[in-house]
């Protein structure tokens, strides 16, 4: 039986929690300042998802998403997409239409799934329900809240898109 192998990009503005979901998913922790280990591009974590093996490579970004110098190296073969916003960072949910386009030049269209980060500081949010499901609406994704910190729906995120991705 082939195991099926997916390339999982994660973008969105600095300070959304990319890097901490990518640990969360494949190493089950949380810190406060996560740094990426030099050298490392990607984590992974293998599921099983409709009776299939399934290796998802989680890329992560060095923290140059802020400088617009996101390599091509990064987005190529990417099979999978999930877009972050955070609860707490205006900014952050503005950008995700650019961010969408962006991966679209790079990589066509594939599976993304539009993340809302920080749930757990939905006290402070700045980004209402109906605009987060309105902008999930308008880019044709599903739309999942999640809080890395309190380990909510990370699970459901990639469990999602590796589904999509063997319908395809
Ligand atoms: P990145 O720049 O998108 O990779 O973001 P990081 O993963 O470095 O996270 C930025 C900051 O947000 C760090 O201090 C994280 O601990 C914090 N963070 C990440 N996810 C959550 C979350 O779900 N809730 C809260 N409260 N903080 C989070
Ligand atoms: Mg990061």
């Amino acid at each position: 039986e082939l195991e099926v192998a997916l390339k999982v990009v994660i973008v969105g503005n600095g300070g959304v929690g990319k890097s901490s979901m990518i640990q969360r998913y494949c190493k089950g922790t949380f810190t406060k300042d996560y740094k990426k280990t030099i050298g490392v591009d990607f984590l992974e974590r293998q599921i099983e998802v409709d009776g299939e093996e399934v290796r998802l490579m989680l890329w992560d970004t060095a923290g140059q998403e802020e400088f617009d110098a996101i390599t091509k190296a990064y987005y190529r073969g990417a099979q999978a997409c999930v877009l972050a916003f955070s609860t707490v960072d205006r900014d952050s949910f503005e950008a995700a239409h650019s961010w969408k386009l962006k991966v679209e030049n790079e990589c066509g269209e594939i599976p993304t799934v539009i993340v809302q980060n920080k749930i757990d500081l939905i006290d402070q949010s700045v980004v209402n329900p109906e605009e987060a499901d309105l902008l999930a609406r308008a880019l044709g994704c599903r739309l999942i809240r999640t809080s890395v910190k309190e380990d909510l729906n990370v699970v459901a995120v990639f469990r999602h898109l590796a589904s999509k991705c063997l319908q395809e």
